[in-house]
Formats: C-alpha cells, structure tokens, sequence
C-alpha cells in the first residue's frame, strides 16, 4: 500500500491509539471518548502586509483545538508554518492529551497554529497577526482554561506578546501562556527544557541497551530550538553528534561536529546555512547515515516508508512530535530498532511549562537547579513505568506508553463522570 505523508497526522494517531486500546480492551464508545475533541475553533485573520511598493490583505486561517481537559486545564503549544491546517493540530492536540498524562502532569490537551510562513512577514507584521489571534481566541483561553505554549516557529517573543495582548482584558495574568522571556514570568530553564528532556531520555535508553552515550554517534535533523538544544547537552555528555541538519540541508562530520559553533552560528544567522564546519550533505543522506542514535527534530513524517529503509541507527529517539508515520514504525520496530515515542522523548517541554504555570500562579521564581532536578524526576517516572509496561505486556514503547495515558485519562473521566 502506497502511503499518503503530509495530510494524515490524524489518521497516524488513531492507529498508534488503536494498538493501545486493543490492549486495554476497551470499547467502541470509549474509542469514541478518547479520540472527540472537546472543541475545535478556527478564525480568519485579515492583515495588512507589505507587497512590494504597495500593501495588500491577507486572511490567515488559525486554530486553536482543545482535545480532552479530564486531568486539567488544555495545555498545548502554537505554531506558525504553512502546512497548518485542522487535520494536523487535532492530532497534536490529541498527542499532548496522552503526553501531560503520561508524565502526570495536571493539564489535558490542545494545540493551536496559524497557517503563516513566518519568514515573509516583517517583526511588525506577525506581532499584529499574533496578537489579533489572540483577540479572537480569547474566550476559550484562560490560566484554568487552556494555557498555549512555544512550539515549531513561535518562541518567547510570540508568547510575551500574547501575554500582553490578553492581559488588556483579564488583568495581569502570566500563567496565561507559558514559554515567556525570563523578564515577563518565564521560567529559568524553560528555552532548553525539551532538548535537554530528550538528552536525558536518550542516556535513559541507552543505559537500557547497555551501551554508552560517551563517544555515541548520533545524528540530529532540526536544528531549531529542540534539536540544537540536545545536540548541545549530547555532546556535553560525551556523544559525537556526526550528522546535524536544518531546511537548507545537512552536514556530516565522522569525529563529530562542533555544536558549540554550530549553536552560535545558526543563533547569529538565522540557520546553518553557510557553516563549514564538516561535509555537506542532503536531508535524505542525514537519515541514512550510520550513527547508533537519530533524533528526529523537526516536521512529522520525516520518516516514512520512502526514508525507513536507510535508518542505520539502533535507537530513534522521537523529539519532534509524530516524525514517524505508523507504517514505517511498524517496519523499523520489525528490523529490531527502538523507538522512544514522542509522548516520552520530548516531554521536558510540557514538564518545565507546568513549573512555569504554578511558578506563576504563586508568584514565586524557582532556580534553575530544582526545574531540572524535577523535570528529570518526572521524566525518570514516565520512562520506567513505560518500559517496565512494555516488557510485562511485551509491546512496544510507544503502544506501552499509550497504554499508561489512556488508562488514566480514562479513570479521570469516570471520576468525574462526564
Ligand atoms: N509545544 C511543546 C510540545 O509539543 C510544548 C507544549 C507546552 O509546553 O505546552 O510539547
């Protein structure tokens, strides 16, 4: 069967929920219950942009959908990239249900995006087309209500200027969005958080497959805010990072690249576009080179049945959300290679932003030390409970760790009875 990329996030989470609810012997209704979302809002945003000599309108379409609040208030990051659209964020918005309850976390699920290539608009521009969003989206947000985050091409810039934007009406209210600059309420910790989650959760893995992280070659695609931020920690830690790559192509080096330099430079430049410091090589070659781990850190479905077949890694750590379409996983699971599902890999994010809530809500700032210890702590829970489901139900990591959301997701809706 040919597989279809790009337009079926959602058709690729229903299946990965599937395995988990056929273990847990669940029924159709129930299926029904997990996969609804609670509400699912879209909005048009005209805007002014520049266009050449003149300007013109625009009308941009954003969402923002609210899976399940059955453990806590919706909880899920914004996205500015063109291939947004409904299909894409109801199935984040269902993956971050299953990743604040598997890290037991009090928050349930959302996500939200505007169909926008940030790169086209001035700084003017998309601080008005953010804050408009803002002003349609306000009725369904709140610091008890569905608290949005950073996510692909949305960074503490965007979340200060929502903060301020809903502030206007609701009064001083930081917990509103999390992810912001230090200055405005954010937490100290919270820009590295889901790189140096994923660093963690990688030593985590390979200490179980008795193999060392020092002088590990792994290779990292994306370079963005999660997977440089990892690359940074890995090779901290002892591991070769060989093989890095963002939207203009990869590079390779056998001893490892420099990703101190590679940091600075693509944090002066915008990108890696023009760094020297190992082989040029294409996107499609990164995925193929031998290496024990490959973090995927960018889109979803960058491997698939077209890229599977190259994977030369003995371990995939998940960093971007759904990078593995489930036909390729079913195919990379059988050709022995583990996966550690995004739920899992990268939740240190999502971690660090309920610190950043509750620091918030109490008005009190936490050090640097205790967000890692703790976030640490809760990813070490998540990780053992996870593995040590898979060896006693003997199922993957990723069917085990839907099992362990599904289950307490569901307790919570019976409990309350809804
Ligand atoms: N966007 C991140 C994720 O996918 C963070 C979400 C958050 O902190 O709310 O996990």
């Amino acid at each position: 069967m040919k597989e279809k990329i790009g337009c079926c996030c959602y058709d690729n989470q229903t299946i990965f929920l599937d395995q988990a609810i056929k273990q847990l012997n669940l029924n159709a209704d129930q299926k029904q219950l997990l996969l609804q979302s609670f509400r699912e809002v879209s909005v048009q945003i005209p805007l002014k942009v520049e266009h050449g000599d003149k300007e013109i309108i625009r009308t941009f379409t954003g969402y923002r959908v609210q899976h399940n609040h059955a453990r806590g208030p919706f909880k899920g990051g914004l996205r500015f990239h063109p291939n947004v659209q409904i299909d894409e964020i109801r199935a984040l918005a269902q993956l971050m249900t299953w990743k604040t309850a598997l890290v037991d976390i009090p928050f349930g699920g959302a996500k939200g995006g505007i169909s926008v290539d940030p790169s086209t608009l001035s700084q003017q521009e998309l601080e008005t087309l953010t804050r408009r969003f803002v002003q349609k989206m306000e009725p369904v947000l709140g610091v008890n209500e569905d608290i949005p985050a950073p996510d692909v091409n949305t960074n503490p810039q965007v979340m200060a200027w929502i903060f301020d934007e809903y502030s206007k009406t609701n009064g001083n209210v930081p917990g509103i969005v999390t992810g912001k600059p230090l200055e405005l309420g954010g937490l100290k910790g919270r820009l590295e958080a889901t790189g140096y989650g994923v660093a963690y959760i990688t030593s985590l893995a390979l200490e179980q497959m008795n193999m060392a992280l020092k002088g590990a070659k792994i290779v990292i695609q994306g370079f963005g805010n999660v997977g440089s931020y990892a690359a940074l920690r890995l090779q901290a830690m002892g591991a070769h990072i060989v093989g890095i790559s963002d939207k203009d192509g990869g590079l390779f080096h056998p001893q490892g690249i420099d990703i101190v330099a590679a940091a600075k430079f693509a944090q002066e430049t915008g990108g890696l576009k023009g760094f020297f410091g190992g082989e040029k090589i294409s996107n499609e070659k990164l995925l193929a080179l031998p290496c024990d781990v490959l973090i995927p850190a960018a889109l979803e479905g960058t491997i698939n049945c077209d890229t599977e077949e190259k994977v030369q890694a003995q371990l995939i750590v998940e960093a971007a959300n759904m990078p593995i379409t489930h036909m390729a996983d079913e195919k990379l699971r059988k050709r022995g290679i583990i996966i550690i599902p995004d739920i899992l890999a990268n939740a240190g994010g999502v971690i660090a932003s309920y610190f950043e809530w509750v620091q918030n809500i109490q008005r009190f700032d936490w050090e640097r030390n205790v967000v890692q210890t703790r976030m640490e702590e809760h990813l070490a829970r998540a990780y053992e409970k996870t593995s040590s489901l898979a060896k006693q139900a003997d199922v993957d990591l990723r069917t085990a760790a839907y099992q362990v959301s599904v289950s307490r997701v569901l307790r919570a809706i019976e409990l309350r009875g809804f």
